[in-house]
């Protein structure tokens, strides 16, 4: 019989969205139509108003008052504190998310979201549910408390650095599983990089490329950075580089940059569904330090330069991509296009060496291995097709 497996996060950022889905097509590539996945944003379709805007904040606060959103972070960043908010919220709040349960009858519960595990672990609580529930942390480095639950069957980590976290959260060695971040299934096999690849996306067959990117929603300074590595890919009238940039849902950069005269080959992209294509075709990538944006980078052997991170939860990311040598970190936009510009040249050596670095340290089958360990807790499914 079809089980009914019901995953919880919510928009804030495009990264749970993305991980949500990836575990939801690694179900279905793994084992057809065994599982009936759900995805669902609990926290703005369940929660009461206006509680249920606070999430739409996220976006604003994090991109324009990045300080604010530090603070509220630090602030419950205590698993003491954490633990005491969550209990609260969940008291109050646990309630109204009951309906989700009740209408999706689910068999066992993924949560991809922070803030959802004491409000779920509460309501399933309250209706003497007793189903599996399983956490997948889609932070990298630095990880908020709140994601750990002493009570989630499982919890699945991204990375080492994450480790000591859960366990202090008083997670068992036995509860938590470290295989990677999950990402899209089109990541464990991408595509051949080459000419064939560059022809199709309507590339110079033959610059090096830099992929600029924002996260889903193209935050940060992308344009700033366009503008900045436009003027140094250009020296003594020859071209040294090429740009491809992807605004997410931005449309006020994606009209932006579209309306630009550039003096290399640019291709402007507002949200792509191809970017294990995108990735491949480059040859390094310049982002923010969003979680999902680097696991996805390194199984493509993309070197990482870091403009900026979101304060709290994306800070760790940064020492993440230094320590192991798969990237840089330049916040200011003129230093980052010297240094893409030296890797495109005199510095080619050590662009190839962090790309090396990037294959190994990335974990393109972690996705599935996150869902056959959520499988397995369902008791007799089938065994996994071939991938
Ligand atoms: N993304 C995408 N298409 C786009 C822009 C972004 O598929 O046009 C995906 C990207 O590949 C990554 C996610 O959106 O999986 C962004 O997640 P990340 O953790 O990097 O940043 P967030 O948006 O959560 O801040």
């Amino acid at each position: 019989m079809t089980k009914r497996i019901l995953i919880l996060m919510s928009k804030t950022g495009g990264g749970h969205r993305a991980s949500a889905e990836a575990l939801k097509a690694g179900f279905a590539q793994l084992y057809g139509d065994a599982f009936e996945v759900e995805i669902i944003d609990l926290l703005m379709d369940y929660l009461p108003w206006p509680v249920r805007e606070l999430p739409k904040s996220y976006s604003f606060l994090a991109g324009t008052t990045p300080w604010l959103w530090r603070l509220l972070f630090q602030a419950t960043d205590e698993q003491i504190t954490a633990a005491t908010l969550n209990r609260m919220a969940a008291r109050v709040l646990g309630q109204s998310i009951a309906p989700a349960f009740t209408r999706y009858q689910p068999d066992l519960v993924i949560s991809v979201h922070p803030l959802v595990q004491y409000l779920s672990m509460r309501a399933l609580k309250v209706m003497r549910l007793r189903i599996p529930f399983v956490t997948v942390v889609t932070d990298l480095a630095t990880v908020h408390p709140a994601w750990f639950h002493p009570r989630a069957n499982l919890c699945f980590i991204p990375s080492q650095e994450v480790y000591a976290a859960a366990r202090k959260a008083r997670l068992t060695p036995e509860q938590i599983r470290l295989y990677g971040l999950p990402i899209r299934p089109m990541f464990a096999t991408p595509p051949q990089r080459g000419p064939e690849l560059r022809a199709r996306l309507q590339m110079n067959p033959d610059l090096p490329a830099a992929l600029l990117v924002g996260g889903g929603e193209g935050i940060g300074k992308v344009a700033s950075i366009a503008h900045a590595l436009d003027a140094h890919l250009r020296a003594d009238g020859k071209q040294l580089g090429q740009m491809v940039i992807i605004c997410g849902s931005n449309r006020k950069l994606y009209d932006e940059m579209s309306a630009r005269k550039w003096s290399v080959p640019v291709r402007v992209l507002g949200y792509v569904d191809n970017m294990a294509e995108w990735m491949a075709a480059c040859d390094c990538i310049v982002t923010k330090a969003g979680p999902g944006t680097i696991a996805e980078a390194l199984t493509c052997g993309l070197p990482i330069m870091l403009s900026g991170f979101i304060p709290g939860q994306e800070e760790g990311n940064v020492p993440y991509v230094i320590n192991h040598q798969v990237g840089a970190y330049r916040p200011e936009p003129e230093d980052i296009a010297r240094l893409v510009t030296r890797w495109f040249g005199p510095e080619r050596g050590e662009l190839a060496r962090m790309a090396a670095n990037a294959r190994q340290l990335g974990n393109p089958r972690a996705t599935f291995h996150i869902v056959e360990d959520i499988a397995a807790l369902l008791g007799d499914v089938p065994p996994s097709l071939a991938t």
